[in-house]
C-alpha cells in the first residue's frame, strides 16, 4: 500500500552524508513595492541597451543546444579583460562557478579559508563538496581582513584555497591588494578573488590584470549586479588556462543556455552604456549613507559595493516593520555571527532610497 511504502522512505538518510543538514533555499520574499534585499540593480537601464538585449533574445533559435563552452561570450569577455579565451570560463551565475571551483579543488584534506562575515554560499557550497572550511574572522569593528592570520591559515598543509571578496558582501570592504600579494607570494593556495561588485568600487580596483602573471589567482565576476541581469544567470571567471580547463572538464555541459549566452554577448558589447547607471548608483550610495548616518542610533559602514551595512537597535523588528508597514524589503543579518542588529540595504533609485530613509527615520525613533 502507498501509505506503508511512504512510511519507510527516508530520502535524507539515503543522501550523501555531507548533504544531510541542507534544506531548500527559499528566501520566501514577500512581494514588495521596493525590494532592496538582494543587491540587484534596481535602476532603469538605457533604452538602447535593453532594446539590444531584447533583439538578441528574440533572434535566438531555441531548437539547438547551446555552445557548451560559450565561446562567443568568452571571446568578448577575453577582449574586455585583455586575456586569451582560454583564461575565461562562463557559468550559470557566479554561484555555479563557486560550486564548481570547490568541487574541483576542494574535498577532504583540501580546505577553504574564508573571511567571515562574508558571502554565506562559500561555506555552504564548500561543505556540500566535503571541503573543510576555516574561518579567519574580520575585525569586529572595521570588518577588515586579518592579513597575518589569513596568511598563517593559508600556510597550513591542507589549505587549498582562500576566498576574498572585494567589495565584501555584506560589509562593503575592498580587499587590500597588498594582502592578495602576500597570499600569492607567501603561500601556495589558490586565491579566489570574488569581484561580483567591483564595478561599484571602480574598475581600477579590480585585480583581474594580475591573473596573467599569477597562475594561482582566480577572479570571479558576474552580470547580476552592475549589468542589471541577475535573472539571466551569467557569471564568469578569469584564471590560468589550466584552471579553466579543469572547470571546463567538470561543468554541466549545457548549464549556460542559448538566451543567456546571446543576451550576455549583447550586454558586453554595449557595456559602456551602463557607465552612467553605475555612476548614479555610486552617487546614490553616498547620499543614502549620509542620510542613514544622520539618523540617531544608526551606524553605517563605508561600502564600495551597491549596498550598505547598517546597525541599529531592534534591527530584526525594523526589518519586519519595513516589510509589513512600508512594503520595503531589506536583508536581515542580525542572526549572523558578528553582525548583531545589522541590516544590509541595497542602494536603490533616488526615489526608493528617499522612501527607505523616511521609513527608517520613523522606525528608528519608535524602536529606540
Ligand atoms: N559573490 C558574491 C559576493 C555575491 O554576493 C553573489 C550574489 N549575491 C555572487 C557571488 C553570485 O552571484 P550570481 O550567482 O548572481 O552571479
Amino acid at each position: 500500500m502507498a501509505a506503508d511504502a511512504k512510511a519507510g522512505f527516508d530520502a535524507v538518510a539515503r543522501a550523501r552524508t555531507a548533504l544531510q543538514g541542507f534544506e531548500p533555499y527559499d528566501p520566501a520574499f514577500t512581494p514588495s513595492r521596493i525590494n532592496l534585499s538582494a543587491n540587484e540593480n534596481t535602476h532603469e537601464l538605457p533604452a538602447t541597451f535593453t532594446a539590444a538585449l531584447r533583439d538578441a533574445m528574440v533572434a535566438t533559435p531555441l531548437n539547438r543546444y547551446p555552445d557548451p563552452m560559450a565561446n562567443e561570450l568568452r571571446d568578448l569577455l577575453a577582449e574586455r579583460h585583455g586575456v586569451e579565451r582560454g583564461s575565461v570560463m562562463v557559468g550559470n551565475g557566479g554561484d555555479e562557478l563557486l560550486f564548481n571551483l570547490f568541487f574541483t579543488f576542494g574535498g577532504a584534506g583540501h580546505a577553504l579559508i574564508t573571511c567571515p562575515p562574508d558571502f554565506s554560499e562559500y561555506a555552504n557550497f564548500a561543505k556540500m563538496c566535503e571541503m573543510p572550511v576555516r574561518s579567519v574572522w574580520r575585525d569586529a569593528e572595521t570588518f577588515d581582513a586579518d592579513a597575518d592570520a589569513l596568511v598563517a591559515a593559508a600556510q597550513a598543509e591542507d589549505a587549498a584555497m582562500v576566498v576574498l571578496t572585494s567589495p565584501n558582501n555584506p560589509t562593503g570592504n575592498l580587499a587590500d591588494p597588498a594582502l592578495v600579494r602576500r597570499l600569492l607570494d607567501e603561500t601556495n593556495v589558490l586565491v579566489l578573488l570574488d569581484e561580483a561588485y567591483v564595478e561599484f568600487a571602480g574598475e581600477d580596483k579590480s585585480l583581474v590584470s594580475w591573473v596573467a602573471e599569477n597562475p594561482r589567482l582566480i577572479v570571479l565576476r558576474t552580470f547580476s549586479k552592475a549589468f542589471g541581469l541577475a535573472g539571466l544567470r551569467v557569471g564568469y571567471l578569469v584564471a590560468d588556462p589550466a584552471v579553466v580547463d579543469m572547470l571546463g572538464a567538470i561543468r554541466q555541459i549545457y548549464s549556460e543556455d542559448v538566451i543567456a549566452q546571446s543576451v550576455a554577448c549583447a550586454a558586453v558589447a554595449r557595456r559602456e552604456e551602463l557607465a552612467p547607471v553605475v555612476a548614479d548608483i555610486v552617487a546614490e550610495r553616498a547620499l543614502l549613507a549620509e542620510g542613514l548616518a544622520a539618523i540617531e542610533g544608526v551606524k553605517v559602514w563605508p561600502s564600495a559595493g551597491n549596498f550598505l551595512l547598517v546597525r541599529l537597535a531592534g534591527a530584526s523588528r525594523v526589518r519586519a516593520r519595513l516589510r509589513d508597514e512600508y512594503s520595503i524589503l531589506v536583508r536581515d543579518f542580525s542572526y549572523a555571527p558578528g553582525l548583531n542588529d545589522c541590516l544590509r540595504i541595497t542602494v536603490g533609485t533616488h526615489d526608493e532610497n528617499a522612501e527607505l530613509l523616511a521609513a527608517v527615520t520613523q522606525l528608528a525613533r519608535e524602536e529606540a
